[in-house]
């Protein structure tokens, strides 16, 4: 290997001052109708009023709006440039360990204070709150990467942040709930005995583990049932993806400089956030007609809500709370084997994202488990940077890509989101080596089982 110059930039940076001051809503330029969420109680669409009681006025604007794009508040800005703008990268030492034809780029969001792109939005959605008088957030996380954006963007804008951590990360990944204590959040494993649908799950079943969708009936209940205290959600809703576009804004002004469009946009989907946030800024290219770019959309096959699931309405939760979106889902009351992946664990899939998947923009794609932590560990030697298990469901299927396009002597340009870094997740690599992961497919006949219920 060669000691010299490398000969191409293998780091892309914006200046502080490049940093896009607006988000992209891509409601604007779909080609197709909206469905509306409907009301849980009554079916109807619901209106502004319904989640007033969970979220800020601007929010639900930012929900339903047709506005191309958004103003980000000068304190968001501030905000994000605690570490925005984030490095893109040519991974050159990828491309020649695969011996392939075509070029690797990625956008690195670990660098931010919890690791991932979950701040994003959480310092949006902090600073809305704080400005309409919110005193208190609470929250649901899974593995605990949503909580603690939450933890430190509610210390950023002085606001108390309740978490709801589901119970079997609460004991087995005791880090990620250090750092929301060190940002000030109060955090409790679900089901809790704070809320009603806590104790009627844990008189249920008193050894109750807990689910993405049990924590997210707590954190609404909660708010539902407290005057000075607000929802908050770090994936799926509309405002939570265009939150995210800031990522794909800003990788078009850095591949634009190296010069490299990319053919293939790619990323990890649990929610479908980080996802949106780098693809829909080169969406909108293609929606407009001006581009032929691929998006791939890659979950675990232990949690295959676009490659498997069915496309209706359903609950975003356990308890029936939150309003039905139309959505890619496994049926609201799925709950996932314990891959290390906790952020893809979701039952559903952001409604825009379900949308775009079934008008044909967005492919999507399912791994095991195991040949995903191969491409991480294959990625982290060629590299150098740890990726989430989350993250290296992205990485498997560029890995794929990129050795497809060798084998059929084509020379793509693939662009991926890396969301976040895996060094709190060294125990799933400690698990890698052992041996000790196990491939969990879920059986057709369990789906239908899920689904057929709805
Ligand atoms: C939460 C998380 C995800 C999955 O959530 P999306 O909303 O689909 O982006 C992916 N990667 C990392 C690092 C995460 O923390």
């Amino acid at each position: 290997m060669s000691i010299h110059a490398p000969e191409v930039a293998n780091k892309i940076l914006l200046d502080e001052g490049e940093m896009p001051k607006r988000w992209y809503n891509i409601q604007a330029d779909l080609p197709f109708p909206g469905s509306p969420p409907l009301h849980p109680g009554t079916k109807e669409p619901i209106g502004p009023q319904d989640l007033a009681p969970l979220f800020p006025m601007e929010l639900i604007k930012q929900e339903v709006s047709q506005e191309r794009y958004i103003d980000i508040p000068s304190p968001v800005q501030d905000a994000l440039r605690l570490w925005r703008p984030t490095p893109l990268m040519r991974a050159s030492r990828l491309e020649r360990e695969l011996k392939t034809t075509a070029k690797i780029y990625y956008k690195y969001e670990g660098v931010s204070p919890a690791g991932s792109h979950k701040p994003n939005t959480a310092v949006a959605q902090a600073f809305y709150n704080k400005a309409e008088g919110t005193k208190r957030l609470s929250t649901e996380t899974g593995a605990g990467q949503w909580g603690s954006a939450l933890a430190f963007a509610t210390k950023l804008f002085d606001l108390e942040c309740m978490v709801y951590m589901v119970r079997i990360s609460y004991e087995q990944k005791p880090y990620r709930k250090s750092m929301m204590h060190v940002w000030g959040a109060e955090v409790v494993p679900s089901p809790s005995d704070r809320t009603q649908v806590g104790r009627r799950i844990r008189a249920e079943n008193p050894e109750s583990t807990g689910s993405l969708g049990i924590a997210i009936s707590e954190a609404v209940e909660d708010a539902a049932t407290r005057d000075d205290t607000k929802y908050s959600l770090g994936s799926v809703l509309n405002h939570v993806l265009m939150h995210q576009t800031i990522i794909g804004e800003e990788a078009l002004l850095q591949m634009e400089r190296a010069e490299a469009m990319p053919d293939i946009v790619v990323g990890c989907v649990g929610g479908g956030s980080n996802f949106s946030g780098l693809a829909f800024p080169f969406l909108r290219d293609r929606l407009q007609g001006r581009t032929k770019t691929r998006f791939l959309a890659a979950e675990p096959e232990a949690c295959p809500s676009i490659t498997r699931g069915k496309y209706t309405y359903d609950f975003g939760d356990t308890g029936e709370m939150t309003p039905l979106v139309k959505m890619h889902t496994l049926g609201h009351s799925f709950i996932p084997d314990g891959i290390h992946a906790g952020g893809l664990r979701y039952h559903g899939m952001a409604p825009l994202v379900s949308a775009l998947v079934d008008h044909g923009y967005i492919e999507g794609v399912a791994y095991p488990q195991r040949s995903v932590f191969d491409a991480a560990v294959q990625f982290a030697r060629a590299e150098g940077t740890i990726p989430a298990p989350e993250t290296a469901h992205a990485i498997r299927a560029v890995i794929d890509e990129a050795v497809k396009a060798r084998e059929r002597g084509e020379s793509p340009t693939i662009l991926f989101n890396f969301s976040g870094h895996g060094l709190l997740d060294l125990a799933a690599y400690d698990a890698y080596f052992a041996g000790t992961l196990s491939d969990v497919t879920l059986s057709q006949a369990r789906i239908q089982e899920l689904v057929g219920a709805l």
